[in-house]
């Protein structure tokens, strides 16, 4: 008889160790679902483009409906369907609805929620986080109507959300409380150009502020009041000032939690029974921010849930990409290096080209490229490998190709 498997979150890390766990142990598991969203799993990265209108919502789902069918995996999705409590001692799951699920191993991969800043004024119309089909919705649902847009936040999903609404139509402003763009993925140098750029296609920046209390009329956002004195007007606020894992049912529940789920190397919680995997696990004192860590876990924790017990995870070194058409931006490892890191730069204003490599010794241990970043892949690989650059630190500033050239 099979074994009975319960996923919580039919999103990006639960649905790709359904996947993986599918392809290496197809007959060990009857698999159910639950979604608190009324969709299939869809690839959530891919909400930039149909923000700007490049996609459709079907254009970016992974698994429709029928995938389910065909897969036989039961699917309960929907807001009545999100799991609000497990009862442990009998391993049953609980839906807001009632609906239940006996499972032998559970899987919790609940994600993470957009962090919403307690601002005075809060609690009205048209003020929206970035995270699911539903915010786009509103967005180009308002964008069609309304004129002007603010987004708090000048991070990626910040700066993706500016572009998206800029490309609708509205008036966007970008308000950040540091005074560089992507403080958190580029050095001042990088941030100057990008910053300039982004202004040339019409986003207004206010940097070093934040907003201290949001006006409204008829319980809908207005206009906000930034920290510096000055006032915005605002028919939809963006708050984009970070995430944090959702681990309110894990806590609830009795899971060991710090700021994630609590997670060994073999992506097991403090349960024996339950795993966890994506945005809302802490490994190692780490969290999760982008899909390629959350992937690398969804595979790990298939091949623990198959049987294959000497799989372990282990953090690697993620690279960033900013989705706007024209931008070309490439970050990874660290990029500001230490006293006991040599860097290496490219400047070239003219081009709109520029390039740091930060070295430990003989390793790369950081990476930026702005405007080419058509060696960015090679790079990555030079940090993730640790590889000895000695022998080509001559050439390390202009990419792979003059080296395969000089080969
Ligand atoms: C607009 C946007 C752009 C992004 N761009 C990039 C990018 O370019 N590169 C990159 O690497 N990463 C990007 N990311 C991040 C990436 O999408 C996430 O790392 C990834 O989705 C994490 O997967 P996850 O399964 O942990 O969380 P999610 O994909 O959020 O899935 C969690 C799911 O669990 C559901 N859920 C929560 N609680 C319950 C419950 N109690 N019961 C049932 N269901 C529940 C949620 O509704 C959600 O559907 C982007 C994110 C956003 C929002």
């Amino acid at each position: 008889m099979k074994l009975k498997l319960v996923v919580i979150g039919n999103g990006m890390a639960g649905m790709r160790t359904v996947d993986e766990l599918i392809q290496t142990a197809p007959d060990r598991y009857d698999i159910t679902v639950f979604g608190a969203e009324p969709h299939g799993n869809y690839n959530r990265i891919m909400l930039t483009p149909v923000l700007f209108g490049a996609k459709s919502i079907a254009d970016i789902m992974i698994h429709d409906f029928d995938w389910y069918l065909k897969n036989r995996v039961t699917l309960h999705c929907g807001p009545d369907k999100a799991v609000v409590n497990v009862d442990r001692e009998h391993r049953c799951v609980i839906a807001q609805d009632g609906t239940c699920a006996f499972y032998d191993k559970l899987l919790i991969a609940t994600g993470s929620l957009p962090l919403m800043l307690d601002i005075p004024g809060r609690d009205v119309e048209g003020v929206l986080g970035f995270r699911d089909i539903a915010d786009v919705e509103t967005m180009i649902e308002k964008a069609a109507s309304k004129r002007h847009a603010v987004i708090l936040g000048g991070g990626l999903l910040g700066l993706e959300a500016a572009n998206g609404l800029l490309q609708r139509g509205m008036q966007v402003s970008v308000i950040n409380r540091a005074d560089h763009l992507l403080n958190r993925q580029l050095d001042r140098k990088a941030a100057a150009f990008l910053q300039r750029q982004l202004a040339d296609k019409g986003i207004r920046f206010h940097l070093g502020t934040t907003i201290q209390r949001i006006d409204s009329r008829d319980r809908h956002i207005s206009a906000v009041e930034l920290s510096d004195g000055s006032a915005l007007p605002a028919d939809m606020l963006i708050m984009s000032t970070g995430i944090k894992p959702n681990i309110s049912l894990a806590k609830r529940i009795g899971l060991e939690c710090q700021h994630g789920i609590v997670v060994d190397d073999s992506m097991r919680s403090s349960d024996s029974a339950i795993y966890s995997v994506g945005e809302c696990v802490q490994h190692r004192g780490e969290l999760f921010g982008l899909v390629a860590p959350v992937y690398e876990q969804a595979k790990v924790c298939a091949q623990q849930l198959s049987g294959q017990a000497d799989s372990q995870f282990k953090t690697l070194s993620s690279a960033t990409m900013l989705k706007v058409t024209g931008i070309d931006l490439f970050s990874v490892g660290n990029f500001e290096g230490d006293s006991d890191c040599q860097i290496l730069q490219l400047i070239d204003h003219e081009l709109g080209v520029y390039k740091k490599i930060v070295l430990r010794g003989n390793i790369v241990v950081g990476v930026i490229l702005y405007g080419d970043t058509s060696d960015s892949a090679w790079y990555l690989n030079l940090v993730k490998d640790k590889t000895p650059i000695a022998a080509i630190r001559d050439r390390l500033m202009f990419g792979q190709t003059p080296l395969a050239n000089a080969a």
